[in-house]
């Protein structure tokens, strides 16, 4: 079990709730970082007493520096600072809660430096999975999952026979939109998007859920962790969100983890495996639930699952494309410059456009194809 853990994106929804199972648990914080919401850092550093923290905007950097000058916590800024927090303080753990790409090079510097992973950041392995998982396996580091689905996995997977894996079914609540066709949705708003029907999540995931993206990064986040392909991948609408995902084995028994939806769960297990420890979420009733309902994807409304399938199909940097035109796509949806459905379409067109695969790639290939798919996304905007 983990005694030593650095929380990179700790102000965000996962960071705070990895923070609550370290309170519970008493394992120690070593780093914190933030994007720019030093007025929560600095309360979490305040009571967590963290080696360092880091943000990675420089003048609110800055401004933390003055509030924490009675302590003797170092702060540190930009790409670097959260690089030093991934790697440089004596944790054992360290926990990706970073959103987006901007998630990649902190993994990887962790990794190099031997810690090993509890990650959230499914962005890191939809862009940079090859290399990622070379990392891991040179450095004999381990990876564990905190995405519910993939932790679900991880979980049925315990005790199984190697190689007795047939496939992986992953359940997706199907987002604030389910049950919709593409005309309902042309004229939906940011607030509809962004009202989830069971998880209170950050608002690029929350979108990302909307148009379904969130289940086609899983599947190829999954591929990577399971080393399976997009075939050994179903993807299943599960409304209630009870059955966190489920794998079938050879013998075609299938078999499911089950719990409410708390990313405490799949967090606590992450930093305790392969302890069961206490937690505070709550107990699942299945007679208060009464009934669970499963639904096939629709493919044709929530394009962006087929087009990450397809993604994951062309290997190489098409999802790395895939993932960073979402980014800038959310972005400007969030910021309402452009419509929900748009998203899908600029998704669409990027992985359409993209020519330049090759088989072995390198992390300098992965930053080029991210940097550009988001120049040639912004021009058109
Ligand atoms: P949030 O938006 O709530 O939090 C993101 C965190 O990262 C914040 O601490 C934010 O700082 C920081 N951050 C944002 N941008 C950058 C950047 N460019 N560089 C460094 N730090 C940055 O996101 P979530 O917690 O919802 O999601 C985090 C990751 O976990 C995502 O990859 C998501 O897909 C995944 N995930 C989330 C789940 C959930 O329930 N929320 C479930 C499963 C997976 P600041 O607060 O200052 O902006």
């Amino acid at each position: 079990m983990t005694s030593k853990i650095s929380v990179l994106g700790s102000t965000g929804s996962i960071g705070t709730q990895t923070l609550d199972v370290a309170r519970m648990h008493n394992i120690k914080v070593t780093a914190l970082t933030a994007n720019h919401n030093i007025n929560l850092l600095e309360q979490q550093a305040r009571e967590f007493h963290p080696k360092m923290v880091a943000v990675l905007d420089l003048g609110a950097a800055a401004q933390l520096k003055i509030a924490l000058s009675d302590t003797d916590i170092d702060v540190f800024c930009g790409e670097e600072g959260i690089i030093k927090a991934a790697c440089e303080t004596n944790c054992d753990t360290v926990v990706n809660a970073i959103v987006g790409v901007a998630g990649l090079l902190p993994t990887l510097s962790a990794i190099k430096a031997g810690k090993n992973i509890a990650l959230a950041n499914k962005e890191t392995l939809v862009a940079g999975g090859s290399i990622v998982m070379k990392a891991v396996k040179k450095k004999g580091v381990k990876l564990y999952p905190v995405d519910s689905e993939h932790s679900a996995i991880f979980q049925c997977l315990q005790g199984c026979p190697e190689n007795s894996l047939k496939k992986i079914i992953l359940t997706a609540s199907g987002g604030s939109f389910f049950g919709k066709k593409r005309s309902e949705l042309s004229g939906v708003t940011v607030k509809e998007a962004l009202n989830h029907p069971n998880w209170d999540m950050g608002a690029k995931i929350t979108v990302d859920s909307a148009t379904m993206m969130n289940k086609g990064l899983e599947v190829i986040e999954a591929s990577w962790l399971f080393d399976c392909t997009d075939q050994d991948i179903d993807v299943l609408i599960h409304r209630e969100s009870i059955i966190h995902s489920m794998i079938q084995l050879k013998d075609n028994a299938v078999i499911a983890q089950l719990g409410v939806p708390d990313m405490r769960i799949p967090i606590q297990y992450a930093l305790t495996y392969p302890e069961r420890l206490p937690s505070p979420t709550k107990e699942l009733d299945l007679s208060e639930i009464s009934q669970m309902t499963f639904y096939k994807p629709d493919y044709e409304t929530f394009a962006c699952l087929a087009i990450c399938r397809k993604a994951l199909r062309k290997g190489g940097l098409y999802p790395t494309v895939a993932n960073a035109a979402n980014e800038i796509a959310v972005d400007m949806f969030l910021k309402e410059k452009i419509k929900f459905l748009d998203i899908a379409d600029i998704v669409a067109e990027a992985v359409e456009s993209f020519h330049e695969n090759q088989s072995e790639i390198t992390l300098d290939d992965i930053l080029n194809a991210d940097k550009n798919t988001r120049i040639r996304v912004k021009e058109k905007f």
